[in-house]
């Protein structure tokens, strides 16, 4: 306590935390918990491992990752002025957030009730209002719901998580023509799954951001790398407001980890397609077990069963050390989020749910 009664509390910006999914170690774990991809990084990342010079790490890493923005722009066939990157979609969400989400009349931003759990914690932060806006009954997303409604700005993932549904490109065109005084960040985490990009908008709409990960199909979750695309004026003030805040934040070796996953599109096509194969598979069994679910346009299903308890499902599969993912909100507490890992994996995880199917009906 200090002089007047006052604490050095009173001064503290007191937040509730996104809560990650758990990493837990163990050989015999099967991890379809957080989303990551079961194959490993295209067999250049492990060259750049194996050669890199650590002499170099002597010297700051270039502060806008000139090499990686080139692989990027040779992927996607944009300029590198319309590319951003950052450590993680994370890292590319928030700065983003802070840097387009700052109405100046306090109008709200939009999202989907159901949607990343990041979203509002990112605003919470950084002291954006925020509206929530509920999902169809069947999860999807009623475009119109972001149409004539006054904004501050709109996120949606696309497909959206945890439900791994995706909206069509048309529907999202509709969003951001809509809305030309706010910008929209369709956030493509999980495109390369299933879903339509909105790629080809961001010639046409300058109020059109993108985000993208290399943790999902391009197995890098332990590097970081995310990034964002979107009008040269958009990518501009996003570099701005990075070098306000911290320039060097991703290393040299990540650097040219990103660009070597790059170099190889055919190891990406083959290892998003093995995965989508699983999932198909997987999706038609899990079905027949009584497991409902929309389609997943994902590297993830989000199921539930009307004769079990997620809840405890989920604790007794982590017993069996089978991790999923549970979350507690009113409209989502019934469902078990599942990462489409190896299909022996899946196997494991069908041997489990028959049993336990037939044994625990409640
Ligand atoms: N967006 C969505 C919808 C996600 O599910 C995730 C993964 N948790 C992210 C962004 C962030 O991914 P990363 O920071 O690994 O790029």
């Amino acid at each position: 306590m200090s002089l007047n009664g006052k604490s050095w509390r009173d001064n503290v910006r007191f937040v509730t935390p996104y809560v990650p999914g758990e990493q837990p170690d163990g050989a015999d774990i099967i991890k379809l918990n957080t989303n990551e991809n079961p194959y490993p990084p295209a067999p250049a990342v492990a060259s750049v491992l194996k050669d890199f010079d650590s002499g170099r790490l002597r010297k700051y890493p270039k502060p806008l990752c000139d090499g990686l923005r080139k692989a990027l722009s040779d992927w996607f066939s944009i300029a590198s002025e319309n590319i951003f990157v950052g450590t993680g979609s994370d890292d590319v969400l928030a700065l983003s957030f802070l840097t387009f989400f700052n109405s100046k009349e306090r109008k709200p931003l939009l999202f989907p009730d159901v949607t990343y759990s990041f979203y509002d914690v990112w605003a919470e932060l950084f002291g954006i209002s925020y509206e929530a806006i509920p999902l169809r009954d069947d999860l999807s997303i009623d475009e119109n719901d972001y149409i004539g409604r006054e904004n501050g700005g709109i996120v949606i993932a696309n497909p959206n998580a945890p439900t791994s549904l995706s909206m069509p490109l048309s529907a999202i065109e509709r969003i951001v023509s809509e809305n030309p005084s706010s910008v929209v960040i369709i956030d493509e985490a999980y495109v390369d799954f299933g879903g339509e990009t909105a790629l080809p908008l961001i010639e046409k709409y300058d109020n059109l951001l993108i985000t993208r990960t290399f943790s999902k199909s391009m197995s890098l979750a332990g590097s970081r790398i995310g990034v964002a695309l979107g009008s040269k004026e958009l990518i501009k003030y996003l570099w701005d407001v990075r070098n306000s805040f911290n320039s060097y934040t991703m290393d040299s070796i990540t650097q040219e980890i990103g660009v070597a996953a790059l170099s190889d599109r055919d190891y990406f096509d083959e290892t998003r397609k093995k995965i989508i194969e699983t999932r198909e598979r997987f999706s038609k069994e899990l079905s027949a077990l009584g497991f409902v679910f929309p389609e997943s346009s994902s590297n993830f299903v989000f199921a539930k069963h009307p004769a079990i308890d997620a809840a405890v499902l989920f604790e007794d599969l982590k017993k069996e050390g089978i991790y999923v993912r549970h979350f507690k909100g009113e409209r989502v507490k019934d469902h078990l989020r599942i990462t489409i890992g190896l299909d022996r994996e899946m196997e494991r995880l069908l041997d489990f749910l028959k049993a336990y199917v037939s044994l625990n009906r409640r």
